[in-house]
C-alpha cells in the first residue's frame, strides 16, 4: 500500500517554533505539497468541493500541524492505565471507526509536534502512580504509524519510553511501515500490536489500511527486532461464515515461527460495538454498509458517562469469547489473552 501522502497542509504558527514542526515544513516542501496557515484547526478554511461529501472527502486528504494544548490524560480502560495522542483522526477509513462521533465535519489528520511538552505530562503520571509500573496507550485517536513516515514522532516516543524505567507504551496499528523503527532503542518497552481480523472484515469495511498478509509481515518484523508483540483481534463479528474465517486468520498467524518464540505474545479480544450516534453517522457517511447495526439483535451495555453501547448478547458474545479463546490456544498454547470486551 502506498503511504499516505496529504493534498494540502495547515500549520498553526505555533507549530513552526518547534523542530517538528519545521521538519514537518521542509518535507512538505520537498513533496510540493501546497502549505496554508491557519490560527488554530477550528479555523480551518479553503477546503475545496461543491458539495458536504466533497468537502469531507477533500478534508480527509488536508494534514493540519499543531500543538498539543490539553495535557491531562484520559484514563484508557482496560488495555492500559492512560491514553496520550501524537495526532487525532486518521488516514484509515474503516467504516466501524469511533473516530467518527468525535471528528464531526472536519476529519482533518491532525499531528502534534510538541513532544517535550507531551513527555513531560506522561511523566507527572507516571510520578502520580510510583513505585507502580505506569502503561501508556499512544493509538486511541488516531494511527500514529499512518503518519510516521511525516512526523518521525512515534520513533522518538518509542525511545522516550527505552529510557524510562517506570513508563511503559502500547502501540496498536493497522498499517505496516514499521522500518523506520526496526533500530529504535526500544529496550523492550512498548509493546507492539496488530490489529488483525478476518478477511471478510478487512476488505469489506477496512478501507486504506493494510491487508492482514502486509500486517502480519510487518509484525514478524517488529517481532525479530525484539519488540514484546501482541494482536488485538477487533472487532470480532458474527459474520457468514465467521467461524471459519475465524480460524483461518489464527492460522495465518501460525505460519510465523517468531510469534511462537519465547516472549509471550498477547492477545486483546473485541467484539463490534456500536452507539446510536455512530450507527447514525457511519449510515450518513456509507448509505450502501453491510455492517449489521441492528438494535434488535444486540443489547445495551452502559459505556463511559453513562453512554449506551449495543453489543451482542451474552449467550453469543459468550460463544465468541470462547471460541476465539480455543483458536489462539490451540495455536499459541503460551499467549496471554489479556482481555474479551
Ligand atoms: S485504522 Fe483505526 S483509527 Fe484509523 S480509521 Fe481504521 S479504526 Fe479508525
Amino acid at each position: 500500500m502506498r503511504l499516505w501522502m496529504p493534498q494540502r497542509v495547515y500549520f498553526e504558527p505555533s507549530a513552526l517554533d518547534y523542530p517538528m514542526g519545521k521538519q514537518i515544513y521542509n518535507y512538505c516542501k520537498e513533496k510540493e505539497i501546497p502549505i496554508l496557515q491557519t490560527t488554530s484547526h477550528n479555523q480551518v478554511r479553503g477546503i475545496p468541493g461543491e458539495t458536504e461529501k466533497a468537502r469531507y472527502a477533500n478534508a480527509r486528504k488536508t494534514l493540519v500541524v499543531g500543538v498539543k494544548k490539553a495535557m491531562k490524560l484520559d484514563v484508557c480502560k482496560p488495555s492500559a492505565h492512560y491514553q496520550f495522542s501524537l495526532m487525532t483522526n486518521c488516514p484509515g477509513n474503516c467504516e466501524y471507526c469511533y473516530l467518527f462521533t468525535t471528528q464531526g465535519k472536519k476529519p482533518y489528520v491532525r499531528v502534534y509536534v510538541n513532544l517535550e511538552e507531551i513527555f513531560q505530562s506522561i511523566e507527572k503520571h507516571i510520578e502520580n502512580r510510583l513505585p507502580q509500573t505506569t502503561l501508556f496507550e499512544a493509538a486511541s485517536t488516531g494511527d500514529p504509524l499512518a503518519v510516521e513516515h511525516i512526523t518521525g514522532a512515534l520513533k522518538k516516543t518509542i525511545e522516550y519510553f527505552g529510557s524510562l524505567e517506570k513508563g511503559r507504551l502500547r502501540i496498536v496499528t493497522k498499517f505496516s511501515n514499521v522500518e523506520s523503527l526496526l533500530n529504535a532503542n526500544h529496550q523492550g518497552h512498548t509493546r507492539f500490536r496488530f490489529s488483525i481480523n478476518t478477511n471478510y472484515v478487512i476488505s469489506q469495511f477496512e478501507h486504506n489500511t493494510e491487508e492482514l498478509f502486509n500486517r502480519l509481515q510487518a509484525a514478524e518484523k517488529v517481532a525479530r527486532a525484539g519488540y514484546p508483540l501482541g494482536f488485538i483481534i477487533a472487532p470480532i463479528m458474527r459474520h457468514e461464515n465467521w467461524k471459519d474465517e475465524y480460524a483461518h486468520m489464527i492460522q495465518a498467524l501460525d505460519h510465523y515461527k517468531v510469534f511462537h518464540g519465547k516472549s509471550h505474545i498477547t492477545f486483546e479480544l473485541i467484539q463490534h460495538r456500536f452507539t446510536r450516534n455512530a450507527k447514525k453517522i457511519i449510515q450518513e457517511r456509507y448509505p450502501n454498509t453491510k455492517l449489521n447495526m441492528n438494535e434488535e439483535e444486540r443489547i445495551r451495555k452502559f459505556g463511559k458517562y453513562g453512554r449506551v453501547k449495543y453489543v451482542y448478547p451474552k449467550d453469543e458474545a459468550l460463544e465468541m469469547k470462547e471460541y476465539l479463546s480455543y483458536l489462539i490456544r490451540s495455536h499459541f498454547p503460551n499467549a496471554h489473552i489479556q482481555y474479551f470486551t
